[in-house]
């Protein structure tokens, strides 16, 4: 019942109106011809499989789900997943962003998030089995050795192979410092490894022909805790010297999980029971390492929730136009029926609109992002890319969390939209909302992400590159500011960067005299920056807007209505964020454990 249409358009808009990419990839030799006819035929050709192809399959995903095999180890996936994945191995989707030196087609990474969004509305589970492939792509062309580069990463890039994370062990989640999964090097230049994982994503699977696992594991002189662990390629099959599989490895499923939502994908548990694996990067420094694959499935954390937030709403915006309850509080606005439809109440309207707002606050977040990444990756001078990696570093944890947890407010507004049909399952609202609660917990919750903007990110260089990250918001706002029709976005955004200037020196001050108010504020901090964000964001893509207000495109008049929605009726919800995170520690504090 549910439906999906790829934003085109919006894409269009936040890539060639806000962030005017093609200007940008002039300056990167990588992408100097790309134009913009190239980058708009790739994502409807991309929209196309997610939409036609990708998306029949949600559902019955969701309600079969995967099944193993206990016996030989194997696991089916839902109906017609493996041979979508052909489809999109056979389409070269999987290489679009890879290098070409491995088979890649070399194009932006913009250009591949605006596709995994795509994706994700499509079809979260299933979209899972690439995204983790292109984290250990990400990670082993970051650190492999070139004999590992040859090996592996021309499969990883044709999508021919796929690939894991495996980190958690069943008393290690968050603590990865605590895991105690063992190496021991055989001599030979490989060593032998053997533990337990747990929760593996895509762990097992029969859409592809061999699994390459990233495998966190102690090699036997490891120093204790998080500067003790070492990183290993782990083949489900081991590799030939000419390419060709040979043996099976000792490493297999031996269950999977039965949870909430992302139903068609397998959530594995991995046994490693003498299985052969290479050293990735250097003994003993294997998180630096992995945080490469860590970093980008963060963000790719970010792009499933917005997905979720823009098929959610698209569907409670046509329902809300054709269900009818009730009349409009001022008269009947359908008198050709016996009742409204329910667009007409505010209430509806401002559920509509909080996962409109999100949606398209978070595409151009996270169009953003990825093209710092691409800056961060091919601009011509040092400095440029120094600065461009150091604000996808900010940014990440807030794509990670602020995304998600927006997520799970607008699918659940948009569930709601559908009152109890949203409940039960036939019309596929109730997916949507299970399937986005993963996304704030997994690649370290949202809560970590929280400490890890406020701890390790602002305070832990003492607000550098978020000063940075406010000039330019103030360049922005001062540039516009005799614009008169700009003021109602930059008035509240300017004080809102006051705030947060304030916000953040009072927090380093009080967290000198006690660590632990870092751990208090961090969750309502991470949502205020979040926010600041946004409302920069949305107070530019404002600013388009009203450029073309005569234009007669009801699209920019739109756009300016949501803006104004956001300022209006979202952004102030950082009034009371602020005043929870400066009533600090003691109120969490105060209470002895055994009084809980
Ligand atoms: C469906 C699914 C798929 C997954 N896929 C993968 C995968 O592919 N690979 C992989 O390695 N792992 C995977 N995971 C594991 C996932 O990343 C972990 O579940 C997650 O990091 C949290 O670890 P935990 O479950 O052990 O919770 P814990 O670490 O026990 O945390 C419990 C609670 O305590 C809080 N907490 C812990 N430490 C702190 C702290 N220092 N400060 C404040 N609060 C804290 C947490 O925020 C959380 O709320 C997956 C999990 C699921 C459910």
């Amino acid at each position: 019942m549910s439906q999906y249409t790829p934003p085109l358009r919006d894409m269009q808009f936040v890539l060639h109106e806000v962030l005017k990419v093609e200007e940008a990839f002039k300056t990167m030799p990588a992408h100097a011809e790309l134009d913009v006819d190239t980058i708009n035929a790739v994502l409807e050709e991309g929209g196309k499989f997610a939409s036609e192809v990708l998306f029949p399959l949600n559902r019955e995903g969701d309600e079969i789900g995967c099944t193993l095999d206990p016996q030989t180890h194997a696991v089916t996936t839902p109906p017609g997943f493996a041979e979508a994945y052909r489809q999109f191995v056979d389409g070269g989707w999987a290489a679009l962003s890879c290098d070409p030196e491995y088979g890649g087609q070399g194009l932006p990474v913009t250009l591949n998030q605006a596709f995994y969004e795509m994706l994700n509305s499509a079809n979260q589970a299933w979209t899972m089995y690439p995204g983790l492939t292109h984290g250990a792509y990400d990670a082993l062309h970051a650190h492999g050795t070139p004999e590992q580069k040859a090996t592996y990463l021309p499969k990883l890039t044709s999508g021919e192979w796929t690939g894991t994370m495996c980190l958690t062990e069943p008393h290690a989640g968050t603590d990865l410092g605590l895991l105690r999964s063992k190496a021991e090097p055989q001599g030979d230049g490989t060593y032998r490894i053997t533990g337990e994982k747990i929760f593996i994503s895509s762990g097992e699977h029969d859409m592809a022909e061999n699994i390459i696992h990233l495998v966190l594991a102690r090699l036997p002189d490891a120093p204790a805790g998080s500067r003790g662990i070492s990183l290993f390629i782990v083949p489900k099959f081991h590799v030939n010297a000419d390419g060709s599989l040979g043996e099976r490895n000792g490493i297999y499923c031996g269950a999977i999980e039965h949870k909430m939502g992302i139903h068609g994908n397998s959530t594995c548990q991995m046994v490693l029971d003498g299985a052969v694996g290479t050293l990735v990067g250097e003994p003993h420094k294997g998180l630096a390492a992995m945080f490469v694959m860590m970093n980008a499935a963060r963000l790719g954390v970010g792009m499933q929730s917005l997905g979720l937030t823009e098929v959610a709403y698209q569907n409670a915006a046509a329902y809300a136009k054709d269900r009818t309850q009730s009349r409009a509080l001022s008269g009947a606005k359908a008198k050709d029926k016996a009742a409204d439809p329910i667009i007409v109440h505010p209430d509806v309207r401002k559920m509509l609109l909080t996962a409109r707002a999100y949606a398209e606050g978070g595409r151009a977040l996270g169009m953003q992002v990825a093209l710092l990444i691409d800056e961060a990756q091919n601009a011509p001078d040092e400095a440029t890319r120094r600065d461009a990696e150091a604000t996808v570093a900010l940014l990440t944890p807030i794509v990670k969390a602020f995304l998600t947890d927006n997520g799970w407010l607008a699918t659940s507004h948009c569930m709601q939209v559908f009152g109890g049909h949203g409940f039960i399952r036939e019309w596929g609202m109730e997916q949507y909302v299970r399937d986005n609660r993963i996304n704030m917990i997994y690649e370290g919750t949202n809560t970590i992400q929280s400490l890890d903007l406020l701890g390790r990110k602002v305070l832990g260089d003492q607000g550098a590159q978020l000063k940075k990250f406010g000039a330019q918001i103030q360049q922005f706002a001062m540039a516009n500011m005799q614009d008169a029709r700009m003021q109602e976005f930059l008035l509240p955004l300017a004080d809102l960067g006051e705030k947060v200037t304030k916000l953040t020196a009072e927090v380093g001050m009080k967290a000198m005299s006690n660590p632990e108010e870092v751990g208090a504020a961090a969750v309502d901090y991470l949502r205020v920056v979040g926010h600041l964000v946004f409302a920069y964001l949305w107070a530019r893509m404002a600013r388009v807007a009203l450029d073309k207000a005569d234009s007669g495109d009801r699209f920019y008049a739109a756009k300016l209505f949501t803006a104004r929605f956001y300022f209006a009726k979202l952004l102030p919800e950082t009034a009371s964020l602020i005043r929870s995170a400066r009533a600090g520690v003691e109120p969490l504090m105060a209470m002895e454990e055994d009084w809980f």
